[in-house]
């Protein structure tokens, strides 16, 4: 009997150059085997312009999807295996809350410059193009952010408060001008809307989001993992909290991650490498390197909605492409041009 995996091998001779698939490093090795491309969101944002398939299925979360679609030529189309999969943090900046915060900010005099981390909705991308802001990656925050803070009208980082402190701190900036939005449904709450409020003074706004997955690792776990295996070198992403970061060798996106797993691997045969990260990522890594260092995850991290990406469902996807009745991702074709100058804006600055 055919397996899922011969299955889905079958289909992918079968559409042959019509199909590239791309895959995040967080999905499992099931997964990932079956990718053409593989990447961190922006590696593969990245990849978009140079793929000639018209189909293209983007195993990952649904903002990196709308990435995709927005980025692609007249005539692809992009597909998600699990449209349901929908990062979390993403959900906590939806654009319209965004838009009446900054449409408040602006109107009391302070015309602050949004910036975005690029793990968010196309709609919350349009509104931070609307408003003269940009995106940023956790490779590129530093860069992105000196050049928002220089403008001199202050900044309304989104929506990950740890990415922004971290962020801030590397910059050596001074965490007393920051401030922490509080929000309610509506945008700003009464309290912060009134002009005594800390906010309306402040260098740097934190809006309240988070990766929830990113969150959940700790301090202690640092220590004891430096308990339990000595001389160990720790490294996290920078959407942990700022606290765990600070007890850690170094902090970075997920290419510096696997960069320095390589590095160690090279310099330091015989180390072990922590890694606070989505734990598919640290695992693969570990086999990787397995001959010559350690690679081991601070703790479980795995994100529940990268893992609704599953071969079943790629499968599924993929026969509903060869038969002509799988449904593409769309986007809001007026959230298009302000999103795409958030990228555009980016690029330019880190040219510079
Ligand atoms: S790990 Fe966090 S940031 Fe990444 S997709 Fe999951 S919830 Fe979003």
């Amino acid at each position: 009997m055919q397996t899922t995996t011969d299955a889905i091998a079958a289909l992918k001779r079968k559409l042959g150059s019509r199909l590239c698939i791309l895959g995040h490093h967080y999905e499992n090795d099931a997964v990932i085997q079956h990718c053409d491309i593989t990447g961190d969101s922006l590696e593969l944002a990245r990849r978009i312009p140079d793929i000639t398939a018209e189909h293209i299925v983007f195993c990952g979360v649904y903002f990196m999807g709308e990435s995709a679609a927005l980025l692609a030529a007249p005539g692809q189309h992009v597909y998600l295996p699990a449209p349901d999969a929908d990062c979390a943090m993403s959900l906590m900046a939806p654009g319209e809350r965004a838009r009446a915060v900054l449409a408040c900010l602006h109107a009391g005099g302070r015309p602050v410059i949004p910036v975005a981390y690029v793990n968010t909705t196309l709609a919350l991308k349009a509104v931070v193009g609307e408003y003269g802001g940009t995106v940023c990656t956790s490779a590129n925050a530093r860069t992105v952010l000196r050049w928002a803070l220089d403008q001199g009208r202050g900044v309304l980082f989104l929506p990950d408060r740890h990415l922004a402190r971290n962020t801030g701190r590397q910059l050596g900036l001074n965490e007393s001008n920051w401030c922490q939005l509080e929000l309610d449904e509506q945008g700003l709450t009464p309290a912060e809307q009134d002009k005594s409020h800390p906010l309306w003074q402040a260098d740097m706004l934190l809006w309240p989001g988070c990766c929830p997955i990113h969150e959940e690792l700790t301090e202690a776990q640092v220590l004891a993992m430096r308990a339990a295996h000595p001389g160990c070198t720790v490294v996290a992403h920078p959407e942990c909290r700022p606290e765990v970061i600070a007890l850690c060798d170094g902090a970075g996106s997920t290419s510096y991650i696997i960069r320095e797993a390589a590095r160690l691997a090279d310099e330091k045969p015989g180390s072990t490498l922590v890694v606070g990260t989505e734990t598919n990522l640290v695992q693969r890594l570990g086999r990787r390197h397995a001959a010559t260092c350690t690679v081991l995850p601070l703790a479980q991290a795995i994100c529940p909605d990268m893992a609704k990406i599953t071969e079943a469902r790629l499968l599924t996807l993929l026969e509903g492409i060869a038969a002509g009745t799988a449904e593409a991702l769309t986007v809001d074709p007026a959230q298009c041009p302000p999103a795409r100058l958030t990228l555009t804006r980016m690029l330019d600055i880190c040219a510079r």
